[in-house]
């Protein structure tokens, strides 16, 4: 059949729903070449090559030589993610965040560029969307999570979202959009939501604003703005040690803080954001708005959430311990689409894929997985163009610093690893599969006591 029929008969086919994450780029059609009904093995079968599944396939590569190891993924392209927040500001290009799937891959293993459908552990077997079937002996599941901007009623077409000054640093269609919307800006007030779900980075919806903050001081257009943070949670932000610095901050620069407000809807012809009460259910505030920076509900991948490899909640059932699957020993878990409870980022991945691993060495010994992730993750906050205050904790939502000073003290040498290093780390470093964290400079750090 004609490939473009084939995208015609899925898209009519598909619900409004997935027409938004078309708009985004998230829901994979049939667009590539694949034999119907082929058969495929792998030992290790990589499902999602974006962070932690390029890691993982580079290091299963190192185990296993490249033959026995493949990668499904559907994008041309992958992101380093954590940029966008320095996009959405202008202070980086949006070209700089990507680069093609294909040189990310790691040589030799193999590509299989299709959308995974249908995951079935107990015959070790996937489908993918082009009728492919390809089993394994042992699976990475590395599928992320899913956005669902369609879930808030009236949100505009994205090609309008410049003129309705809306903008999103959560996917690579709308990051500039957050810039234009930030050189757009006037006079009023400049909206920054946090939904009601659980979301990646839960710093990037207030880096961006904090950003705002610092581009409308230095352009004159402070005094006329009022900045407006409202959130889901009813915490500025989830480690105290740091939100404190952070309540420091939002009163030092006059921005107000709005706890438990949830935004559900926009009526963007008005630009007015509407916000409900989530302590008083159904009670809804409107905002009008002059520039309104969205971050939409998040849930699990539809493909986990379909398979009996999730939990209740639809996250991948992994032991938070080993990453290993809770039923199906032969299947593992990383980053986003897991249930690990540790707050979503890159450097929780990078954390992640080191004891991943050693679980795996292990399993292939028929030996017990010995090393325990701690639950590492980190979030550089941004609060200026030259300023970060450098989070990282544990399961225990204790901070696990890596350098030897306070980290909740806003500093130069922070913004630069952000914005320069780590970048650099991703690239060189975490998708080659040699960066597993910053463990053991900790330890070093700290002469031996951390
Ligand atoms: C604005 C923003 C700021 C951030 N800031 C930071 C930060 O400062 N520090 C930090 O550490 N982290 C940050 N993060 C979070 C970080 O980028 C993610 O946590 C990390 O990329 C998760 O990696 P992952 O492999 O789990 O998921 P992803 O990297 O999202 O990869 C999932 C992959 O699976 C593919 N996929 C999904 N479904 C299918 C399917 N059915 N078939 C085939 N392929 C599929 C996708 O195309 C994608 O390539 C930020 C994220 C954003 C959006």
């Amino acid at each position: 059949m004609d490939k473009e029929i084939i995208i015609m008969i899925h898209y009519s086919q598909r619900s409004k729903h997935c027409m938004w994450q078309l708009k985004f780029g998230i829901c994979r059609l049939h667009t590539s070449s694949g034999n119907a009904s082929s058969k495929e093995h792998y030992k290790v079968l990589v499902l999602g090559g974006g962070s932690g599944g390029i890691a993982m396939s580079a290091r299963m590569k190192r185990k296993l030589g490249a033959e026995n190891v493949a990668v499904v993924e559907t994008s041309e392209m992958h992101y380093y993610q954590p940029i966008w927040t320095l996009v959405g500001a202008g202070a980086k290009s949006v070209a700089s965040s990507g680069r093609p799937t294909s040189s990310v891959i790691p040589p030799g293993v193999k590509w299989v560029r299709s959308n995974v459908q249908e995951i079935h552990p107990d015959t070790n077997t996937v489908r993918t969307d082009n009728g492919m079937e390809i089993s394994y002996q042992y699976l990475i599941v590395a599928l992320g999570l899913q956005l669902h901007y369609e879930k808030i009623k009236g949100l505009p077409e994205i090609e309008d979202w410049v003129k309705f000054k809306i903008g999103s640093n959560y996917s690579v269609q709308t990051v500039e959009k957050t810039w234009s919307a930030l050189q757009n800006f006037k006079e009023g007030n400049a909206v920054f939501s946090f939904p009601n779900t659980p979301v990646k980075c839960a710093g990037a919806p207030q880096k961006i604003m904090y950003l705002t903050d610092a581009y409308l001081r230095k352009t004159g257009k402070r005094a006329t703005a009022n900045i407006m943070y409202n959130t889901s949670l009813p915490v500025l932000f989830g480690i105290k040690k740091y939100a404190d610095a952070l309540w420091e901050i939002v009163k030092n620069r006059d921005i107000q803080v709005n706890l438990r407000h949830n935004l559900i809807e926009v009526r963007a012809n008005k630009q007015e954001a509407v916000f409900e009460n989530l302590d008083n259910p159904g009670e809804t505030e409107v905002f009008e708005y002059e520039m309104l920076h969205v971050t939409p509900p998040m849930g699990p991948n539809p493909v986990v959430k379909g398979s009996s490899l999730a939990d209740e909640g639809g996250w991948l059932d992994v032991n938070k311990e080993t990453l290993q699957h809770n039923r199906y020993p032969n299947v593992f878990g990383i980053g986003d689409c897991t249930n690990l409870p540790t707050a979503k980022t890159a450097a929780a991945v990078a954390a992640q894929s080191s004891i991943l691993d050693r679980t795996i060495s292990k399993v292939l010994k028929n030996e017990t997985p010995d090393r325990k992730y701690d639950g590492y993750t980190s979030c550089p906050l941004v609060t200026s163009y030259s300023t970060v205050i450098l989070a990282e904790f544990d399961y225990s939502g204790q901070p696990l610093e890596t350098f030897p000073i306070d980290q909740s003290k806003e500093r130069w040498t922070m913004y630069h690893m952000k914005a320069n290093v780590m970048p650099q780390l991703y690239w060189h470093g975490l998708l080659k599969g040699f960066w597993g964290g910053p463990g053991p400079y900790r330890k070093i750090m700290h002469l031996g006591m951390k």
